[in-house]
């Protein structure tokens, strides 16, 4: 594998559209049509070696070595969790971390989950991310190859990635153009339709209503999720600092703006604290909140983060309170958590290289087993074309 770390003028594939892919090509005296051919070999084989690329001249495969990378970004760690949740956690070239996740669900889909800044300035008091403070933005192509790495992945056994949210570590809205950057390459070079992809916002009005604006001129269906968590600007306030800048009767309307632009359903998240907000005083006051607005409400059982003493509310209580707003007219479901053994839910990404020596022994063994159907599926070994994802573990 190319090692950017060693060679930091090596430019990234990842980073190039096709123009700019064939223009290099051209600069090395070669054709258009290799753009293709490596781009076939990223993206649909997982291979970061220029020299496994076997229909390239070997001319232009050592030309490549030195003048490009395959992926600014490295495999730090990885953890799978029993319910098939994989965490990883990168190191970019600068030595920050980030995390992403990705979820099989047994439909088929697969779900990754990115990071879109490292650390999160919004200080939201239950989230992980929010604990650890602001550190960088991250760029448009770290955004996009953390989906591209995982699509290729899957790709080269034979899967496909069907569904990106942004809700990793970061607030999206804060990283405005990176991230709509990011979503169109998601759209256009994984194949991934906008509907099909998710961003979830602390509510920053002004990018609300930019983005739905974007989206009405460009014909993006992306989907958008906020996360409200209380209904009362008392409430919520004390638990999100961005409250006291773009209260609830701003961010509504500001939600209002995109239903009306869009034509689409708004997703509202709840992360359901026990004895704190998930009373049924507490469901009557969303519903009459929501009354009127084309919306879903997504239940999230608070994921335990370290710096918050809030706890988990119980699956009785989450009922009774999907119940109540079903009773006023509230479509809303609770969200089934994912990874929870390794850290890897909603809130709990941070830059920790989190997992006890048990969680890690674990993992092995089931990246080990991982390793072995898909060998015994391709009939092939990692090298012989396609890189299993742990070949990149370093
Ligand atoms: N910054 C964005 C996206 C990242 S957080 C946002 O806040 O929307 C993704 C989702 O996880 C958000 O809905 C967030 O409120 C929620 N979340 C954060 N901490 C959580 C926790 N400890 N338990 C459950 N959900 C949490
Ligand atoms: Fe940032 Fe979202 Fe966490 Fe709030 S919940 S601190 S906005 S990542």
């Amino acid at each position: 594998m190319v090692q950017s770390a060693k060679a930091p003028g090596l430019v990234n594939i990842y980073a190039m559209d096709d123009q700019e892919l064939e223009a290099l090509l051209k600069s090395l005296g070669s054709q258009r049509f290799r753009a293709k051919q490596i781009r076939e070999w990223v993206y649909d084989r997982n291979t970061h070696d220029f020299d496994n690329m076997f229909n390239l001249p070997k001319k232009l495969r050592h030309q490549l070595q030195l003048a490009a990378r395959v992926g600014d970004m490295h495999v730090q760690d990885e953890q799978l969790s029993r319910d098939g949740t994989r965490k990883r956690l990168w190191r970019l070239n600068d030595g920050q971390l980030i995390e992403s996740v990705l979820m099989p669900y047994k439909d088929n889909r697969r779900t990754a989950c990115i990071s879109s800044q490292v650390g999160c300035a919004m200080g939201c008091s239950f989230c992980a991310t929010g604990q650890m403070g602001y550190k960088r933005q991250l760029t448009a192509t770290e955004i996009f190859e953390q989906a591209a790495r995982f699509s290729a992945e899957l790709r080269a056994e034979d899967q496909r990635l069907s569904n990106v949210v942004f809700m990793g570590m970061g607030e999206p809205f804060r990283n405005f153009d990176a991230v709509m950057s990011a979503a169109r390459r998601i759209r256009s070079e994984l194949g991934i339709g906008s509907r099909h992809i998710t961003f979830s916002t602390v509510g920053l009005v002004p990018e609300i209503r930019k983005f739905a604006d974007i989206c009405a001129e460009e014909g993006l269906e992306i989907k958008l999720a906020i996360s409200l968590h209380a209904a009362t600007d008392e409430a919520r306030g004390a638990m999100m600092p961005v409250n006291r800048k773009y209260p609830i009767e701003q961010l509504i309307d500001a939600c209002r703006y995109y239903v009306e632009r869009s034509g689409r359903r708004i997703s509202f998240e709840w992360a359901l604290i026990a004895g704190q907000n998930d009373g049924v005083e507490e469901a009557r006051e969303l519903a009459d909140l929501l009354r009127g607005l084309k919306a879903h409400v997504n239940l999230i059982p608070l994921n335990p983060t370290k710096g918050f003493g809030g706890e988990t509310t119980g699956a009785a209580n989450a009922q009774r309170f999907v119940q109540v707003l079903n009773k006023a007219g509230l479509s809303a479901t609770v969200r089934v958590r994912r990874g929870i053994d390794i850290d890897a839910g909603c809130g709990q990404l941070a830059d920790k290289n989190a997992g006890t020596d048990d969680a890690k022994e674990r993992t092995k063994q089931l990246l080990r087993d991982a390793k072995e159907r898909t060998q015994q599926r391709t009939g092939r070994t990692p090298g012989e074309g396609a890189e299993s994802p742990v070949a990149h573990t370093e």
